[in-house]
Parts: C-alpha cells; structure tokens; sequence
C-alpha cells in the first residue's frame, strides 16, 4: 500500500482529535478526521478518510493517493455525491463518468486526493433530485425542474472541501476541474491554487453525444434519449473530441 503508515494515521488522528477552529465559512463549518483505512480499488490503492462535522450529519470522504499530508502540488478533485449516477449509474448526469475519470487519473499519479462531498443532487437532496428529474419527464417546463435542481448552497461545499484539505495538512493543490470559478471560491478559503488541470472524460457510448449534440443555449445538452443533462458536478462537461468551439460555446453559456 502507498501512502502513509498506521504510525502516521495514528498521529494524525491524535493530533487532529483536538483541532479546534471557528470555522469556514458563513457556516462556520468545521470538520474532524474520524477514521482512515487503506481502500484498495479497482483504479488503484488509496486510503480513505472519514470526517464529521459540526453543521449536519453528512460524513464527507476524502480519498487519498500517496503521500499526501503535508505535500505541495496535490492533484485534487471534488465530486459532489449523486447515488444515481455514482452507484446505480444512471445516464441522466455524468457524475460515474466524471468520478471514474478522477479516480482513474489520481489512481496512476503518484498522490492525489478526490474530496466525495455528500451534497446529493448539487445540495438539494436525493428525493428533491428525483422530483426534478419526474418534472422532466412529465414534460412541464424544464425551467421549474432546473431551478429544483440548479439550487445549491455553493459556499458551504467550498468551506467544506477547504478545511477538509486543512485536516491533511495540504499545502497547495493542482485542482481538476473545468470551472475556473473553482479555483476562486477554494481560494477565498485559504487553499493555495498554484495550477487547474483540465477535466477531460474519455468518449464512450454513453457521453457520445456531448460530441455531436450542440450545447442549448441554457448551457444543458439533450441526450440521445431526449433527456437534458444537467450539469451536476457544477461545471461543463469536456469530453475527449470535442472541438475548441463546442468547448468554447459551452463556457459562454451561462454557468452552471
Ligand atoms: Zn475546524
Ligand atoms: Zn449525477
């Protein structure tokens, strides 16, 4: 196993148990490593991270490759839970796409992390998501189902992931991501930024019209089966393929 050993763990676990802050955010959110453990995964061995927090019962992961506490020039990724995508793998987002993607990626680099923020259906919830998603199929006004699922309390995540990233004593980070607006937010909570790495999924079947489908001018693609794709990592879907323009169009839409 990579990455760091039980003596290491321990004296994390020990030193963090009496962190005390006032918090990030206008949450104050503060969060506690509660437990680690290898995690050997089909895209590579990692460790995993339990933290509590101070706001809310949703315990946030981190999942680490490497050598990562303390380092500089981590390669980090957050992803923001969606259980249809994630585990079922629904095609109505390309979350799986999007996380196998980071967790591939950060499984053949020597460290990295993908921070998994339990923010189902971008904040609002997975039964909140499901309502959406049935006011698409039920053909009303997709504007309604947007504004369902476009809801999302943005900052909190931020705080969240920042003070995660705190805990493991990250001191400066090459986040993965294709919304630039990322590298503000983190920033304002104190993450040193010093490079962003493109998000680039590998074409397959299922994301083959991000090719071919041109971006609607809300920002969303239909996909072959007529359902819109709503960006629900929070940032434009890039696909390996598409043209300088189709990527371009979809960063003049408006964001996400
Ligand atoms: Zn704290
Ligand atoms: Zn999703």
């Amino acid at each position: 196993m990579s990455g760091f050993t039980h003596e290491q763990i321990e004296l994390l676990l020990e030193e963090d148990c009496c962190h005390e802050c006032e918090g990030y955010g206008e949450d104050k959110i503060c969060v506690h490593i509660e437990a680690v453990a290898e995690l050997p995964t089909r895209f590579g061995d990692f460790h995993i991270v339990a933290f509590s927090n101070n706001r809310d019962g949703k315990e946030h992961v981190a999942i680490l490759k490497g050598e990562v506490l303390g380092a500089e020039d981590v390669p980090v990724r957050l992803h923001s839970e969606c259980l249809t995508g994630d585990v079922v793998g629904s095609l109505r987002c390309d979350c799986r796409d999007q996380l196998e993607a980071a967790l591939k990626k950060i499984g053949e680099m020597d460290k990295g992390i993908v921070l998994y923020l339990r923010q189902e259906g971008r904040g609002i919830g997975l039964t909140n998501k499901i309502r959406a998603y049935s006011l698409q199929d039920a053909g009303l006004d997709t504007v309604e189902a947007n504004l369902a699922l476009g809801f999302r309390d943005d900052e909190r995540d931020y705080a969240v992931a920042a003070h995660m990233l705190h805990s493991l004593k990250v001191q400066s980070i090459r986040l993965m991501t294709n919304n630039p607006k990322k590298i503000d937010q983190l920033t304002q909570h104190g993450v040193k930024i010093n490079e962003r790495i493109p998000h680039i999924l590998p074409s397959n079947e299922h994301n083959r019209f991000y090719l071919e489908t041109k971006a609607a001018k809300s920002g969303h693609i239909i996909d072959f089966r007529g359902k819109q794709h709503l960006p629900e990592q929070s940032e434009p879907t890039i696909v390996e393929g598409m043209t300088e323009s189709q990527i371009k169009e979809l960063y003049d839409s408006p964001s996400p």
